[in-house]
């Protein structure tokens, strides 16, 4: 499959997480007195990290992206590169930090992001790119508030760039049932919830709360239809509500959530007719790509071209942008059908 013929959305993906080995240099041989080696912040092919140990490298990553200037410069190349691999539509997501070392304020971070998705527009380049605000559940409530009031400003004033809201952050941190209140508020304020969910097992409860506010997206949801049959519940009102599961493979496998390829509960939910995208989530730490993806899936599952692509066409169903933008996509899709399945 080429990935330039191949052009697919990318809908789970972090910021931070998706920065590059290039463009990791390039940060830091500007900040060289931090002394961080490239394996700290990428797990290459073949090797694996416990989910422990991922978020101990988004840690040091977050200490090399400590200006607005780079949070600019990695969000530029970040979407350079989706583009590059056939990527026509982008939702990034990133948790707005402050830094009272630079003096970077939640507010310019996002400024930030959302300049360099402007200017890589303005440069041409073949990539629509929207923005979910995150909010990381390890640092509580009243910061979660913060960071809603914040997307609301954002999703008034950015003209459909901010688009959503995001849960995300390491799952053995907080409990769901804290951000209820924010979660709920973003929602009224109009803004799309995608929830990180299930990501690690016994998490029957919070999943149940979180459910209860009819996210419009679930990220990863790994043991959701592992639970206990008392809990069986859960992947029936999933069912039910059709909500869309957001799919990482590579990242599973690396953060040692699913044990095999052929054990990733894209296996559970895809033959059931559930709509399900794949995505990326973290491919710089991960050392992904999105066409990679697809490709692993497509092997392991053993899916044909044309179920691929009907994949892909269903993926534009889920995507938070308006119908308009949905339409368009639908059109390129079809359009690039008989090339790319020849
Ligand atoms: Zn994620």
């Amino acid at each position: 499959m080429d990935p330039l013929l191949f052009p697919i959305q990318e809908l789970h993906a972090h910021l931070n997480g998706s920065i590059s080995a290039a463009t990791m240099k390039k940060l830091m041989a500007q900040k060289p007195d931090l002394r961080i080696q490239n394996e700290m912040i990428t797990i290459d092919k073949g090797k694996k990290r416990n989910l422990e140990e991922c978020f101990q490298m988004f840690r040091i990553i977050h200490q090399i992206t400590s200006r607005p200037e780079d949070i600019l410069m990695v969000t530029k190349d970040v979407i350079r590169e989706f583009a590059t691999d056939g990527v026509k539509y982008l939702e990034l997501r990133s948790t707005p930090r402050e830094e009272e070392s630079t003096g970077m304020t939640k507010r310019m971070y996002v400024e930030a992001v959302l300049e360099g998705i402007k200017q890589c527009k303005e440069e041409g380049w073949d990539i629509d790119v929207r923005f979910l605000v995150s909010v990381d559940r390890s640092r509580g409530t009243a910061a979660a508030k913060e960071t809603v009031k914040l997307a609301e400003d954002f999703l008034l004033s950015t003209d459909g760039v901010v688009v959503g809201l995001d849960l995300s952050g390491n799952p053995q941190a907080g409990h769901g049932r804290d951000f209820l209140e924010p979660l709920l508020e973003a929602k009224k304020a109009g803004l799309k919830l995608a929830l990180h969910l299930s990501e690690i097992p016994k998490r029957e409860d919070e999943t149940r709360l979180l459910l209860g506010l009819s996210p419009d997206r679930i990220g990863h949801g790994t043991f959701l239809h592992a639970s206990e049959s008392a809990a069986r519940d859960l992947v029936e009102l999933v069912r039910q509500n059709r909500t869309p599961l957001e799919l990482c493979l590579t990242s599973n496998l690396k953060g040692e959530t699913v044990p095999s390829r052929a054990q990733h509960h894209f296996g559970f939910w895809y033959p059931l007719g559930h709509p399900v995208v794949l995505c990326t989530d973290d491919k710089g730490v991960f050392a992904t790509e999105l066409s990679q993806e697809y490709q692993l899936v497509a092997e392991t599952f053993r899916l044909s071209d044309e179920q691929v692509w009907a994949l892909c066409l269903d993926a534009i169903n889920h995507i938070f942008a308006s119908s308009h933008t949905k339409t368009k996509l639908r059109e390129q899709w079809r359009m690039l059908k008989p090339t790319l399945l020849e």
